[in-house]
């Protein structure tokens, strides 16, 4: 009987683990190192679990940016729908948001990974926590930190589901990249994804609108554009429209040393209307009465609009239309790896086959987070980690059938 590992109980290799199910002559188990399976997924699902979307294929298939191409074919096989269906097969149901966004009833992840470890079990699935996977002895064998001491243990095909390296409290620290580094496996560096980034407020700005939302904005930058809505943090910003527009905001930091996100604070306005409703005489209205009543800007966003423009600006009606419809908001930081709701960077893909097994270690597969792929929030992320680790569990299979 072959013997398969699957490390790391997140959503990816417990769909690796899935596959295997149906193969007779397999002894499969999943190993990792929290007291617990899929914490993130947990985590995931406490705000309201996102976990796919309902747009056309080619519009999701296009939130994978460059790596587009490799992770298509996955979907294609394991996407949003067939996604849909499989969460169906575990008597859960799931809703389209008004936004698109695909939910479990109730919006919770708990019943979902409970009724699905059940039936991974069930189905002959052995389960092993407490299993820190350190890496390979001499020999090939797995080398796991357990409560007992150090346990060797061999297999004839391993599947690595250990996750990016953000949130290090639910599992996924990234101590696996000087592990894989050490066998000459190409990785990106990881770096965080979907995060907030730091910005020098003054001490009265912070003071007065931390924990705010500025709502409804569209924001900008390196060509990209978006409407939403983030949050004023003591010392910057974050939520969904800054996650959004996180990559470039961090490519930019790195390759040009700063970033500016640009934002549109009237965005159901046109320039020309604004420029003409900021140009009706002040009189004796104080700049913030004349803001809020002729061009509907009050509250954190006037508190932006003083806080980010020079004086002169302030008072010149043509030039605050235009400052307002292009604010410019310089970003100086990425929020740490650790806070980050994913990460980029990862196993290259080049370093891979088509079965996501490691070109350079035959009978090892990589899948989910792990991977160097990177997508906004919006369900996107645990799509592609049941995409590749479906993709993984496969591969596996026809492996060790090649191989017997
Ligand atoms: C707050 C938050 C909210 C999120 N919300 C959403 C959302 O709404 N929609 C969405 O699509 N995505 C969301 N995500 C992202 C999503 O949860 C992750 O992308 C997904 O869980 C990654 O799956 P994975 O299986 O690749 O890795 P993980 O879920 O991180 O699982 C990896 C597992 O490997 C184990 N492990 C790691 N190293 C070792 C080791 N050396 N030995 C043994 N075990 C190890 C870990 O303990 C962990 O259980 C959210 C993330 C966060 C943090």
């Amino acid at each position: 009987m072959a013997r398969v590992a699957i490390i790391g109980g997140g959503p990816a290799g417990l769909m690796a683990a899935e596959q295997m199910t149906a193969v007779d002559g397999l002894k499969v188990a999943v190993f990792d190192a929290m007291p617990s399976f899929g914490r993130k997924f947990l985590m995931a699902g406490k705000g309201g679990m996102n976990i796919t979307h309902s747009e056309p294929m080619p519009a999701f298939v296009g939130r994978y940016g460059t790596r587009q191409t490799v992770i298509a074919p996955l979907l294609e096989a394991f996407g949003p729908q067939q996604l849909r269906e499989w969460i169906g097969g575990l008597g859960i149901a799931t809703f389209v948001g008004s936004s698109g966004r695909v939910f479990p009833s109730e919006m919770k992840a708990a019943p979902l990974l409970r009724a699905w470890l059940h039936r991974l079990r069930g189905a002959g699935v052995q389960f092993h926590v407490h299993h820190r996977w350190l890496g390979w002895a001499a020999d090939g064998a797995l080398r796991f930190a357990t409560p007992a001491g150090e346990k060797l243990l061999a297999f004839d095909a391993v599947i690595l589901a250990l996750g990016g390296g953000s949130w290090a409290r639910l599992g996924s620290d990234g101590a696996w990249v000087p592990v894989l580094a050490e066998r000459d496996i190409p990785l990106a560096p990881l770096q965080p994804a979907n995060c907030g980034f730091d910005v020098a407020w003054s001490a009265h700005f912070s003071e007065r609108f931390a924990g705010q939302p500025v709502k409804p904005v569209v924001a900008s930058v390196a060509g990209r554009r978006q409407q939403g809505e983030f949050n004023i943090t003591a010392g910057g910003i974050e939520g969904g429209l800054v996650y959004a527009l996180s990559a470039p905001l961090r490519d930019a930091l790195a390759t040009e040393g700063r970033a500016v996100l640009h934002l549109d604070l009237a965005p159901g306005r046109t320039l020309a209307r604004l420029a003409a409703d900021l140009a009706h005489p002040r009189g004796r209205d104080s700049l913030a009465n004349h803001l809020r009543r002729r061009a509907g800007i009050e509250g954190v966003k006037a508190g932006l609009v003083r806080e980010l423009l020079p004086p002169e600006t302030l008072t010149a009606a043509a030039q605050l239309a235009a400052a307002i419809k292009h604010l410019p908001l310089p970003v100086t930081a990425a929020r740490p790896i650790d806070e980050a709701i994913s990460t980029a960077g990862g196993v290259a893909f080049e370093a891979l086959d088509e079965r996501l097994m490691l070109r350079a270690l035959p009978g090892v597969f990589c899948a989910g987070e792990m991977l160097d792929w990177e997508a906004p929030t919006g369900g996107y992320l645990l799509t592609a980690c049941f995409a590749t680790g479906r993709a993984a569990g496969l591969g596996a299979c026809a492996w060790l059938a090649q191989k017997s």
